[in-house]
């Protein structure tokens, strides 16, 4: 049977395809440490397992939930931004509930591109971004992510005719796969680059808990008359270990919170009732195992930093999310080393790539896995010598 043409526009979702390759090699007897892995190993926080017990013993929450999020998730989450980030949003136009922030990523750009229509997209990014763009029918116009640039677009390189026709631009800070961060001064830039050409600006604020040393991630909505043109993404995933659970939210300019809602309302059916209420429990609950594994990700961060200094990678400390994005050694292509480090040493790490073509001649490595498990993956690089001076390494 011939499949929709949407559909072979797109690759398998690369996550996926990882995991198949890990898979087999450890069907083979082989001890495969999974660096790839971008979701918290720490267990969901007990206040939040236990309001979910509860919520599940309430009959009101056996019954379809109503559009949007319930009114009691709609007022924690309006609590819970103005608290964190000093801004105060209507419940009833400003936010909507999502089924975690990949839903609500791909909801939005449906809402939004149409055939032919033009998506700024980081590169690299969150594979959902252009995948998304591809199946709407659009086209995904790459703003390069860079080192030299520290991760950030530059808005000034994007053609008039492109910026002209773009209907939505997508950047996420904290940001995966790079660790690049963002201050209010740029988010400004990009609301004003926004707002001059009439363009949807959609803002992914996964990691926004999950940063260290005295850094504090800014929300796009902080910056002043960002209401007009942005809506910003959140998840509880990151934040309070639910991968698992998916729920997340949409905050920002009405009409698009009310496109979203509307184009989801036809989808589906919203998130089970006892999980908004869990959720609420997070929201409004201690920050204590946010702190615990904030600690975890820095004592990680500081032992691959220093085992990867030694390996040659001399890397400066990220200030936020689980990723460290590493360039291949020379002569070396992401697709290459990321066999490698899987044939040779047992390691899965994503090659760049599949972050998009700006990701070529890098990888990431994500820090969710414990200290031991860190250290032997160093371990094996330096035994199988796998280094960053190493043309001698070469496969
Ligand atoms: C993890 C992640 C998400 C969404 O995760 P959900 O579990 O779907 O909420 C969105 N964007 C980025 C950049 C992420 O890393």
């Amino acid at each position: 049977m011939e499949v929709a043409d949407r559909l072979k526009s797109i690759p398998p979702y690369v996550f996926a395809e990882i995991g198949k390759k890990a898979k087999a090699l450890a069907q083979t007897g082989v001890d495969v440490i999974d660096l790839g892995i971008g979701a918290p190993d720490q267990p969901t926080p007990k206040h939040i397992l236990e309001a979910m017990h509860a919520a599940i013993d309430n009959p009101v929450n056996h019954r379809y939930p109503p559009f949007g999020g319930t009114p009691a998730y709609k007022e924690a989450v309006g609590k819970w931004f103005n608290k964190r980030f000093g801004i105060s949003l209507d419940p009833a136009t400003e936010i909507t509930s999502l089924i975690g922030g990949k839903e609500g990523l791909h909801h939005l750009i449906l809402a939004y591109i149409g055939t032919g229509d033009i998506a700024l997209v980081p590169d690299p990014a969150y594979p959902v971004y252009k995948t998304s763009t591809v199946l709407a029918g659009g086209t995904p116009h790459f703003m390069p992510l860079t080192p030299e640039k520290d991760f950030l677009p530059d808005l000034s390189a994007i053609p008039d005719s492109v910026a002209q026709k773009a209907k939505l631009l997508l950047i996420n800070y904290p940001n995966n796969p790079t660790a690049g961060v963002a201050n209010l001064a740029f988010f400004e830039q990009v609301v004003a680059f926004c707002k001059k050409h009439d363009i949807l600006l959609c803002h992914d604020n996964s990691y926004s808990e999950m940063t260290y040393d005295g850094y504090k991630a800014p929300s796009i909505l902080e910056v002043k008359g960002a209401k007009d043109i942005a809506i910003e993404l959140h998840t509880l995933s990151k934040t309070h270990n639910m991968t698992g659970w998916r729920i997340g939210f949409a905050v920002g300019n009405k009409e698009a919170v009310a496109n979203l809602a509307k184009i989801k309302s036809n989808v589906d059916t919203d998130v089970f009732g006892a999980i908004q209420a869990a959720a609420i429990a997070g929201l409004n609950g201690p920050t204590d195992h946010i702190e615990y594994c904030n600690k975890l990700y820095v004592e990680r961060r500081d032992l691959a930093v220093k085992r990867l200094g030694e390996l040659g990678w001399q890397v400066k400390p990220i200030k936020a999310t689980f990723y460290m994005w590493l360039r291949t050694p020379e002569g070396m292509s992401s697709e290459e080393f990321s066999n490698h480090m899987l044939n040779t040493a047992g390691i899965v790490v994503p090659p760049g790539n599949a972050y998009g073509p700006g990701g070529e001649g890098f990888f990431r490595i994500s820090l969710c896995t414990d200290k031991n498990r860190l250290s032997e993956a160093f371990d094996r690089m330096a035994k199988h010598a796998i280094t960053y001076d190493m043309k001698k390494a070469k496969v």
